[in-house]
């Protein structure tokens, strides 16, 4: 074409060339999507072997990993694991934090898009617990939107609700301004794209309740 611009081979959005290259062939939107069902995989995959193997982890360990969050998925069970109950409050503090942190792409719009409500409500959960400033008060304005919008403030509620009476288009606009706000890098100023608070926030807050954490090893 001669302006440059192809289809997206997945949802036929015009594209520039450049970028149909860079995601072969996918929109931006597109490749969040697969990006994020991609971490989706692996985090079932890693909730199978835990439920195979069981789960002990040695937290120490963990702790000097070169990225803690990313090290901790694949050791605890996520909140879709039938492990996931036997987890102490504290660990499923840590749990939620790192499946967010493997599945948040972009920004709130995606998760939001491919219906992870639980996740999104266990963040903010574990944000308020860490007290983690920039990921509490992003996810805090995403639950206000939703409710402007009339979702219940129930994440099992807000997956089995029907949207025929929402205006999706004001409500995904809104939603990109929420991610443009939290997730854009703009140079000197925090972002949870380019420099988050919580993953250091996490390690004090294990650090905090580290004999429950060590317990667990060799369980
Ligand atoms: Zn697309």
């Amino acid at each position: 074409m001669s302006d440059g611009r192809i289809p997206c081979t997945k949802c036929g959005a015009s594209i520039l060339d450049i970028t149909a290259r860079l995601n072969a062939g996918l929109c931006g939107k597109c490749e969040n999507n697969r990006l994020q069902e991609q971490a989706e995989l692996q985090r079932k995959e890693q909730d199978r072997l835990i439920r195979e193997k069981g789960f002990s982890y040695d937290i120490d360990r963990l702790l000097e990993a070169e990225n803690f969050l990313l090290s901790v998925v694949g050791e605890l069970p996520g909140q879709d694991s039938p492990c996931y109950p036997d987890l102490t409050s504290e660990e499923k503090v840590i749990s939620d934090l790192a499946s967010y942190n493997v599945l948040c792409g972009n920004g709130f719009g995606t998760l939001f898009s491919n219906g992870y409500f639980r996740l999104l409500d266990g963040a903010l959960l574990a944000a308020r617990e860490i007290g983690s400033g920039l990921l509490f008060e992003g996810l805090t304005e995403f639950w206000a939107i939703l409710a402007d919008y009339g979702f219940p403030r129930d994440p099992i509620q807000c997956q089995e609700m029907s949207t025929e009476d929402v205006d999706v288009d004001a409500l995904y606009e809104t939603l990109a301004e929420l991610d443009e706000k939290y997730f854009h890098y703009r140079p000197g100023e925090p972002s949870l794209w380019a420099s988050p608070d919580y993953p250091a926030k996490a390690k004090a807050y294990v650090r905090e309740h580290i004999e429950i954490f060590r317990s667990r090893k060799n369980n």
